[in-house]
């Protein structure tokens, strides 16, 4: 299996630290609002690696975090009168739904930053004893980037360049020895939340959080961290500088990075305001179509976000679960149960096509050819099947078309319609839960009825719902 490396900007086999096993990190949100497709994005394709790696026999240690203290959830918690830990609280399951409807496994661990604040400041005093970090005067404690050797290495940036466009947007007054050395640790501002520590009562720089999540759930050495292109500078570069310094050995062995979701070839960021939420395309199409849609393009190119080709992922993903429904039908009606040499032949035939989608996957997870070799398996199956058919052959095939998407996590069975009568009940139990005060379950009641499309209104005459 071959993957493109970062760090070495080639691709190269993939051999893990321990044998049959991957330890994996990839940097998740920071929770201050629901999240759109471009967050969604490093989430469906690493969790695709992830998929094809546990396909092939690895044991995956998957750990992804919640990036939950930060300037913009508190901004959020000022403008809606309420703490930095209940916006992050609300947008952590709220992104957790997402991924579930998104078909994203959950991680192994997915840590938070605010409950791993004592690993921060032991890495953190680590690295002023070994000289790589120092106090300025206001408790705010920088990171001694030139001490690093190896500075630059995974971004290809050469410090001097660096030096070169800090010089343009240095900001005065700031306490560092080189303008090159970043935030550790800073102090608290008015109204901000805040912790203890040996320099100030303040909170975290972003990237030490993860590399203390990092080592805590993996240890000092891993095999693959990962996130979209934009973390690259300088967030992983950081990662690498603070971890390495601190561990003395080499932190992750593979870097991957996503290329950027695009809508009219700029990237899709809050910031530009040019984004659609999961949820938004959650009520146009069954996310199963917003899954297919991304892997239909390789992970490290762009991928440009347009009606069109959502509508072209829809014909996709159904021509696929078209090719499925028919093998469900001839596996329960066909009159012969067991195939006869000739269908065994064609079983045997069908062999090429998994052969195909592993050679495309071994490729730096080549998911758009990888789609490309199920496409060809459903046209195999719709021209060797029919009514003649034996049912062993019809399981068979489609046991195997099911196997390859799941590899790619994309579920096959279209979501049953939930029934009115249903809807009614879970409405019945959400008002009873909301007497007794149990508003948890209320709540989930209400999410369980949003994830199915069921949207639901308070009114003066009694809770309305609609289907969206
Ligand atoms: P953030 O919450 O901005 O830190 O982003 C969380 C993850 O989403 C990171 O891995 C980002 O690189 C990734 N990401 C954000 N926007 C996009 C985009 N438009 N396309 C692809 N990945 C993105
Ligand atoms: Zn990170």
């Amino acid at each position: 299996m071959k993957v493109y490396n970062t760090l070495s900007r080639k691709k190269e086999e993939f051999i893990p630290l321990e044998e049959g096993k991957v330890k994996m990190y990839v940097c998740g949100p920071t929770v201050y609002n629901l999240i759109h497709i471009g967050n969604a994005r490093p989430m469906i394709v690493f969790d695709t690696v992830r998929r094809y790696m546990e396909y092939k026999g690895y044991e995956v240690n998957f750990v992804s975090n919640f990036t939950d203290v930060d300037d913009k959830i508190i901004k959020k918690a000022i403008e809606e009168g309420i703490s930095a830990q209940e916006v992050s609280k609300r947008y952590i399951a709220e992104c957790k739904q997402d991924m579930e409807n998104l078909n994203v496994k959950p991680a192994t661990a997915h840590p938070l930053a605010t409950e791993e604040i004592g690993g921060m400041l032991e890495m953190i005093s680590v690295l002023i004893e070994k000289g790589y970090a120092y106090p300025a005067a206001d408790g705010t404690v920088y990171y001694r980037t030139r001490k690093f050797q190896g500075y630059g290495k995974l971004s290809h940036k050469n410090l001097d360049d660096l030096q070169a466009g800090h010089r343009d947007i240095q900001v005065t007054g700031e306490e560092k020895e080189d303008p090159l050395d970043f935030v550790l640790w800073k102090p608290k501002k008015e109204g901000e939340p805040y912790w203890e520590s040996p320099w100030c009562q303040g909170r975290p720089g972003w990237h030490i959080e993860c590399s203390v999540m990092s080592k805590k759930y993996l240890g000092e050495e891993i095999d693959i961290h990962a996130g979209g292109e934009d973390l690259i500078f300088p967030h992983h570069e950081n990662e690498i500088a603070q971890s390495e310094a601190c561990n003395g050995k080499t932190f992750a062995k593979y870097w991957l990075h996503n290329g950027f979701l695009n809508i009219d070839n700029k990237k899709m960021s809050k910031s530009l305001g040019n984004f659609f939420t999961v949820r938004d395309i959650q009520e146009k199409y069954d996310l199963q179509v917003l899954r297919f849609f991304m892997l239909s393009a390789h992970y490290r190119s762009p991928l440009n976000f347009s009606a069109e080709l959502m509508e072209a992922a829809k014909n996709g993903l159904d021509r696929i679960r078209n090719g499925a429904k028919n093998l469900t039908y001839l596996a329960a009606h066909t009159k012969t149960g067991k195939m006869t040499e000739a269908e065994a032949a064609i079983w045997e035939g069908s062999h090429a096509f998994v052969e195909k989608f592993e050679a495309a996957m071994d490729d730096d997870f080549n998911t758009a050819d990888g789609i490309s070799a199920v496409f060809e398996l459903v046209k195999y199956a719709n021209t060797n099947t029919d009514e003649a058919s034996s049912q062993e052959l019809a399981q068979k095939l489609l046991g195997r078309m099911k196997q390859l998407c799941d590899i790619l996590g994309v579920i096959l069975e279209e979501k049953e319609e939930i029934l009115d009568d249903e809807i009614e009940g879970l409405i019945a139990e959400r008002q009873a839960a909301r007497k007794a005060k149990d508003f948890a379950r209320a709540d989930e009641i209400r999410d369980t009825l949003q994830a199915q499309g069921i949207l639901l209104e308070d009114t003066r005459e009694g809770v309305k719902w609609k289907r969206i």
